[in-house]
């Protein structure tokens, strides 16, 4: 891709770091292209998972051969795969699909259903893949297996659950209308995990999926996107393996990518009031807590699994009845992000660094 060779690679100034002048937009938006300057090279074609796909199809078919398997997370919300991403996956009933709006469930018989039928594909995993490592987590709010594939990519499955289908093709409607907004969306999850911000790093506190609902609130609060309504978003019109999205070089050489990025930084800095507030996609506007009654004595009452829920930065769920998804960010979570929001202005999303 030729294209990847034309940027300048230069980056700061020995002048703008002497006088410590914030970055350009120009600068941050290459800085921030720079870091995914390896992509160019990768084959990021969703097929790159089919076989991964056709694996697991064949490991659910030895459990319950009317079961149908679903791929979400990121390969479906970006139409690429990532080289070391995880694959999300779920295996679903023929009616949970042709109920593609449907609850799910969150009650303890529906968990401990969905537990033993995860129990039963372990075992037939570890039986047709010998090397691979298998565990069965039971004490998450919902049941998932993890399988380290060894050299193959590594994937979760789930049961039964529709709402990660659900909220994955969401956030890729959003993104499919206006793609180069996944620049700014892998960007913010490239800094949060280096950051330390990001759950999947120890002492992270918000998901790679919380973040994206943060950037698609931000875009909508900008008039970027337009709203879309959550209940419109049907199962039985979701394809089971996500089609490729191609993934274009930002427009004008990065600069509108680092104007998003500092006006995402400035909107979550300055703008977002997290003490009244809540990122939803729920419903076109402002949310506030009140409305949801995600008030300080909620939260002194709430408890999942035995562990405090937060109400201090709020991002309402689109699909699961009264869940925040930045539940774990405490209070000192929250400052902590706040200090990064700031940082991330002069290392142009740590890219610089
Ligand atoms: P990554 O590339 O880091 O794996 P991802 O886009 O796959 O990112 P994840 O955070 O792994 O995003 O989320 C995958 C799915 O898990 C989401 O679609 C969502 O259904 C579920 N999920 C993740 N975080 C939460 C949360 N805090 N609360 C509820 N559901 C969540
Ligand atoms: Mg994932
Ligand atoms: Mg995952």
């Amino acid at each position: 891709c030729v294209f990847w060779l034309l940027f300048p690679r230069e980056g700061f100034t020995e002048k703008q770091k002497q006088q410590r002048m914030p970055p350009t937009a120009l600068v941050v938006g290459q800085s921030v292209m720079k870091a995914f300057q390896h992509l160019s090279t990768q084959d990021l074609h969703t097929r790159r998972v089919e076989e991964a796909y056709r694996v697991v199809v064949e490991c659910i078919t030895a459990v319950d051969p009317a079961m149908r398997l679903y791929m979400f997370g990121s390969t479906a919300v970006y139409g690429v795969h990532e080289k070391g991403s995880d694959v999300d996956f779920v295996a679903l009933s023929k009616t949970d699909v042709e109920d593609g709006k449907g609850e799910d469930a969150g009650t303890q018989v529906a968990k401990g259903l969905q537990a033993e039928f995860l129990g039963k594909l372990a075992r037939v995993v570890r039986q047709k893949h010998l090397s691979w490592n298998v565990e069965e987590v039971r004490r998450t709010r919902v049941p998932v297996i993890r399988v380290k594939g060894g050299s193959s990519v590594d994937f979760d499955i789930t049961v039964n659950r529709r709402n990660g289908v659900r909220n994955s093709a969401l956030l890729r409607a959003y993104f499919e209308q206006d793609p180069p907004c996944r620049w700014l969306s892998m960007g913010v999850k490239r800094w949060s995990k280096r950051a330390g911000l990001n759950a999947s790093v120890v002492g992270g506190s918000i998901t790679s999926y919380g973040f994206n609902l943060m950037v698609v609130y931000y875009l909508l609060q900008r008039g970027a996107l337009r709203f879309i309504e959550p209940h419109a978003i049907d199962v039985a019109n979701v394809a089971p393996v996500p089609p490729y999205l191609p993934l274009e070089p930002p427009r004008n050489d990065g600069a509108e990518l680092g104007e998003q990025v500092l006006d995402f930084l400035a909107f979550y800095m300055h703008e977002f009031d997290a003490a009244r507030h809540v990122v939803s996609l729920s419903r076109p506007g402002i949310t506030t807590k009140e409305q949801l009654n995600w008030t300080k004595n909620a939260e002194d009452l709430a408890r999942m699994n035995g562990e405090k829920i937060n109400y201090q930065w709020c991002i309402e769920d689109p699909y699961e009845l009264n869940l925040n998804v930045g539940r774990n960010v405490t209070p000192l979570k929250r400052d902590f992000l706040r200090k990064h929001l700031e940082k991330a202005r002069e290392t142009a999303l740590l890219t610089t660094t």
